[in-house]
């Protein structure tokens, strides 16, 4: 049967199929071609298209049917289509060209691309038959291709071809995440898209270096965005050389060293940091072995970075402090810290310098303990000031108390004088019957019992200081000595009116009266001092369970709130009201004292312009 139909050919006179059995068979052939094969005239129209241009172009025939060239062509890429027509007008055959075609789904396929320009019996060129070699699809054809392409696919730096004239002919989808350009926007375009305008002259130098055949390595540089964020990058260039050894293009891995540059800087800044400390900074492993040794340390200890690494830390241990170590590193092997440790290491020239170690674990990736860092700071100025403080402290208060001393001894000494003083005085004014002799007796009289008041304040100051302020407690009613105490203050005091406000007319209790009366006199006197504008004072008495509470209050400026707590020290008046009324700032510490004594406390409460009431409490 096969012979039948083989007997039905037409054979030329060579035994070779004729001109009309010839196409037939070129046209079977065409047809079932896996690459695309298409023909246009001279004016770049196609003419035919084969199965497998619709399969790589994704135009129909009839879509492709009289469509120009360039139709096929990226709009960025019509050099080609120029090279492709002056191949047509010219006759002249252009094999294995690699260009970029543009199919209907937008993204540019680098081809391989053959023209064969087509002539007439008179030689005369007609057109031409174009043979495109998708490179793509071949590599995926190619399983070991394939699995590239996945690992580029899949590698989290960006990599990306080009051609030696810089025009991109593949993009992974890191160098997307990276730039910000999709594949398609990318591909068949420039490379310069992603070079910042003051970097474009590198791409000549790359190219050069590519251009000879070599490699750049680790090539720092900056890139941009699509978002037209600088990023930065260290970028490996390598030739693409094809299977004929020439150099047709570049691949480039580009790894973003933003994050990378930030932590560098970081590390800087600490390393600054650290050489910059006034503390010795170190550190070591968990045997001990020194692994870094700051600017510092080699001031504090006197060896150098190179002395002091790969040595033992038991170079600056004092041999009988060597326990420490087991201690201190026994704690970092738990991940504890150990702070502010005072002790002694050793300098190069046999010093000890006295140390406060604080020191922490250092913890690999892993959180393992790994070692351990040291911050070391010389603390013998410390001690010494510590020293120093200490002796001035003894040396205050033995002048403190010999001050004590003599205050009791010279109150005592003034006081007897004035006392026999006194006492002449009021024989005195016995004997003086003229009026003015009366006042003036009066007045001298009340001085010198001012006198001895304040000398008695003195006194008793000092006795509190030497522990020789002494308490005769006894049983007697508050409410008896309150109003004793009135009558006496008014009676010097005529012009003002000290009211007793309280429920209670009797109530017992235990404590030493003349101290209690030596606080509410106090109180008073205080009341009529700085209120001397506003003639009322109260006296308040409270019974609350097994406590009495008695207030004086007075309408007069007022302390303010920073101040209350401070007028009860010794010696402290408030400066802004005192300037006309003499004290020493003393009333007010003794009853604090006298008041703690009975297991009691004392306090005021004050509205600057409205007035102040002292109130104190002591158990029944
Ligand atoms: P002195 O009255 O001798 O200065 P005190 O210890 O009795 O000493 O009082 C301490 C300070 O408290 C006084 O200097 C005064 O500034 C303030 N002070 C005391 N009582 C009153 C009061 N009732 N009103 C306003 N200020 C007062």
């Amino acid at each position: 049967m096969d012979n039948q139909k083989s007997a039905n050919l037409t054979r030329s006179s060579a035994g070779l199929l004729t001109v009309q059995h010839h196409q037939a068979f070129l046209a079977a052939a065409i047809a079932v071609s896996e690459d695309a094969i298409f023909s246009t005239n001279v004016f770049g129209e196609i003419i035919s298209w084969n199965p497998a241009c619709t399969r790589m172009f994704g135009y129909t025939e009839i879509e492709a049917a009289r469509k120009h060239i360039s139709y096929i062509i990226p709009p960025d890429f019509l050099q080609g289509a120029e090279l492709m027509l002056g191949a047509i007008a010219e006759g002249e055959p252009i094999d294995r060209f690699e260009t970029f075609l543009l199919p209907k789904n937008g993204t540019p396929a680098h081809v391989v691309l053959s023209i064969q320009p087509v002539k007439d019996d008179t030689g005369a060129a007609i057109g031409a038959t174009m043979i495109a070699y998708n490179s793509s699809h071949k590599n995926q054809a190619d399983e070991k291709l394939g699995r590239l392409a996945a690992i580029i696919d899949s590698s989290d730096d960006a990599i990306i071809s080009k051609t030696l004239a810089g025009i991109i002919t593949s993009w992974n989808p890191a160098a997307e995440r990276l730039f910000g350009y999709t594949e398609n926007e990318a591909i068949g375009k420039h490379i310069s898209l992603i070079i910042p305008v003051d970097r474009l002259s590198e791409e000549d130098i790359i190219i050069a270096h590519i251009a000879q055949g070599l490699k750049m390595d680790h090539f720092e540089t900056m890139r941009i965005t699509k978002g037209g964020t600088l990023v930065a990058i260290s970028v490996t260039i390598s030739p693409i050389v094809n299977s004929d050894g020439k150099i047709i293009g570049a691949s480039k891995i580009a790894r973003d060293i933003s994050e990378h540059n930030k932590a560098v800087e970081k590390q800087s800044v600490l390393a600054a940091i650290v050489n910059s400390s006034d503390d010795a900074i170190l550190s070591k492993t968990l045997d001990g072995n020194i692994t870094s040794w700051n600017k510092a340390a080699e001031k504090m200890f006197g060896y150098t970075e190179e002395d002091a690494i790969g040595k033992h830390i038991s170079l600056i241990i004092p041999p009988e402090r060597l326990d420490e170590e087991y201690y201190i590193i026994g704690e970092v092997k738990r991940g504890r810290k150990v702070n502010h440790f005072h002790t002694v290491r050793l300098a190069k020239d046999g010093r000890h310098i006295p140390l406060s170690l604080s020191v922490s674990p250092v913890m690999n990736d892993k959180g393992e303990v790994i070692g351990a860092s040291k911050i070391a700071r010389d603390i013998s100025e410390q001690l010494a000031a510590q020293e120093r403080n200490a002796r001035l402290y003894e040396q205050v208060k033995v002048l403190s108390a010999k001050k004590d001393e003599f205050i009791g001894l010279a109150s005592h000494e003034l006081k007897t004088p004035l006392t026999s003083i006194l006492a002449y005085l009021q024989i005195l004014m016995k004997s003086v019957t003229d009026t003015q002799g009366q006042v003036f007796l009066l007045k001298a009289n009340l001085q010198v019992k001012k006198v001895i008041a304040l000398i008695g304040d003195l006194l008793n100051v000092s006795q509190i200081e030497t522990g020789k302020l002494k308490l005769n407690p006894e049983r007697f009613d508050i409410c008896r000595l309150i109003t004793d105490n009135i009558e006496m203050v008014s009676h010097t005091n005529k012009k003002f009116t000290i009211v007793f406000e309280s429920a209670i007319k009797e109530l017992f209790i235990t404590g030493d009266p003349h101290r209690i009366e030596q606080v509410i006199i106090n109180l008073l006197t205080n009341a009529i001092r700085y209120a001397p504008a506003s003639p009322k004072i109260v006296i308040h008495l409270y019974q609350q369970d097994q406590q009495i509470k008695v207030g004086v209050q007075d309408f007069g400026n007022g302390i303010a709130a920073d101040k209350l707590v401070e007028i009860f020290s010794k010696f402290y008046r408030v400066d802004d009201h005192n300037t006309n009324i003499s004290g020493l700032g003393i009333g007010l510490f003794l009853s604090q004292d006298i008041i703690n004594r009975h297991n009691g406390k004392i306090w005021a409460e004050s509205v600057v312009g409205e007035g102040s009431t002292f109130w104190f409490e002591i158990p029944i």
